[in-house]
């Protein structure tokens, strides 16, 4: 496993949103917390906020963390996802490029340093994430419906995990 691949190398693996707790960031002096869209607050190509995750993006709000979309997708989409939870967002993204995190985190006043992101893919989000030094979370995504080309970049996603977990870096 070359150094190459570090750069896919997320900081932790969760399954849900849920699985974040705000002491996970918190602990880690992260103030501010850009999310990815689809996949990970809404099901793919889709604007419905499940309740729960409704419910975990209010409470990270009340523990004080500064919250932010960052998405490639549509502005009119990810508008009305941001207005659904009441948090800024960025769209059109082209993640990793750093453009969209830079926009976020001057929306959000925090640095580097005191922000995390999550997001479902390793190419966009884990990437992106890792090249503007954040703390990356990455997260299964929740539908299995995705765009032709991001299916094929899941085979090489699967590969580099496969990698990620031979060296104890995730554990499943
Ligand atoms: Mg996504």
């Amino acid at each position: 496993m070359s150094v190459m691949w570090k750069r896919f190398y997320p900081a932790l693996r969760i399954k849900y949103l849920t699985d974040l707790k705000p002491d996970d960031f918190h602990a880690r002096g992260v103030k501010g917390v850009l999310l990815d869209l689809d996949n990970t607050l809404v099901e793919w190509g889709q604007v419905e906020v499940s309740p729960k995750t409704l419910a975990w993006v209010e409470e990270m709000k009340k523990s004080g963390l500064k919250m932010c979309i960052v998405s490639n997708a549509l502005e009119e989409r990810v508008k009305v996802v941001g207005k659904k939870l009441g948090i800024p967002w960025v769209s059109q993204g082209i993640k990793p490029r750093k453009t969209p995190y830079r926009k976020a985190l001057a929306l959000l006043e925090t640095t580097p340093g005191e922000t995390a992101t999550v997001g479902d893919q390793l190419f966009t989000d884990v990437w992106g994430g890792n090249r503007m030094a954040l703390f990356t979370v990455w997260m299964t995504p929740l539908s299995t419906k995705e765009l032709f080309f991001t299916r094929i970049a899941r085979r090489l996603e699967r590969f580099v995990a496969k990698q990620l977990r031979k060296k104890g870096i995730i554990s499943e």
